[in-house]
């Protein structure tokens, strides 16, 4: 990322604060900024052929996943980019089996294309949208991946019983049994469900 501030707030709260605190998870933001070679930090460049916008140079990207690589023996190399395979359940569940995953956030117009033919094994989507930078996106990826891995979750049948792992969620409710009229199906309240 060029932003590690971004991902500073929100890795600390709730569940997933809960897992680092535990050592359940453990998550390193890299500034790619640092492994730029000129003394700007340059880590874009214009696009050959012209067009809008530039391009983060594959040079730069190079350094830095060589050297999470070689932090990281076998680490799983995923770059989020709108034109990757959309992220599914099963794409989580698998993911989360890796003992190190590389996430790498592109910004601006993205990233040089030898990055994702020669760099990374895979590249991933959240949706058919495009976000400004994958830093959202790893977000998400963090946090869907997070869930599968054992202890995150306090009960593990949360896990097994969410939505996508089991079919659709059915409804849920919780107290009051009434509210402005609104009634919890009577097929619960009775203990008979
Ligand atoms: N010009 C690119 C295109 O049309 O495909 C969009 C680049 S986007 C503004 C900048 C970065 O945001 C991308 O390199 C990628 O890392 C990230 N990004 C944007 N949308 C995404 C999505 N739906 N899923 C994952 N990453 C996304």
């Amino acid at each position: 990322t060029i932003c590690p501030q971004f991902f500073a707030s929100c890795l600390g709260e709730g569940l997933l604060g809960k897992a680092s605190d535990k050592g359940l998870v453990r998550i390193e933001v890299e500034n790619l900024r640092d492994y730029a070679t000129d003394k700007h930090q340059k880590v874009d460049d214009e696009p050959y052929g012209g067009g809008a916008g530039m391009v983060m140079k594959v040079d730069v990207w190079a350094a830095a996943i060589a050297k999470a690589r070689a932090d990281l023996p076998g680490a799983r190399v995923v770059l989020l980019s709108p034109q990757g395979e959309t992220l599914s359940d099963a794409a989580t569940r698998w993911l989360a089996q890796n003992e190190h995953l590389v996430l790498c956030c592109g910004r601006y117009e993205g990233v040089d294309e030898r990055v994702a033919e020669n760099l990374v094994d895979e590249t991933l989507s959240i949706g058919d949208y495009v976000l400004t930078g994958g830093e959202p996106a790893a977000l998400v990826v963090i946090d869907a991946v997070a869930r599968k891995l054992p202890g995150v979750i306090g009960r593990a049948e949360s896990v097994e019983t969410d939505t996508f792992a089991a079919g659709l969620k059915y409804p849920q409710y919780t107290r009051p049994p009434e509210y402005r009229g609104w009634q919890v199906p009577e097929v619960l309240l009775n203990g008979d469900h």
